[in-house]
């Protein structure tokens, strides 16, 4: 799933989202309705809030570039990765 990350400052929500807690490294949002997920928030990184790619309907031109791919170790065999970007087996913190 594509994230687009946003400065969490300039994320202005419009209703309340539900919160699943996996780890204590990270808080996903769900849609309270239909249960998609909406947002991944990473604890070491209050500043950044990162918004799921198909959740964005309007106000953005383009997601930019891929900056890195995570949990690849659990990829399905079809998912090709894009070259040349920063891959990590898990999330972000294990280097
Ligand atoms: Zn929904």
């Amino acid at each position: 799933m594509p994230f687009v990350h946003f400065s969490a400052d300039d994320i202005r929500w419009e209703g309340q989202a539900d919160k699943w807690q996996k780890s204590d490294k990270a808080t996903r949002g769900h849609c309270s309705t239909c249960g998609s997920c909406i947002y991944m928030f990473y604890h070491s990184k209050p500043e950044e809030m990162g918004i799921l790619a198909g959740c964005i309907d309007e106000g953005l031109e383009s997601v930019g570039e891929v900056q890195a791919c995570i949990y690849v170790e659990e990829k399905p065999d079809w998912a090709e990765l894009p070259k040349g970007v920063p891959t990590h087996a898990r999330g972000y913190s294990d280097g």
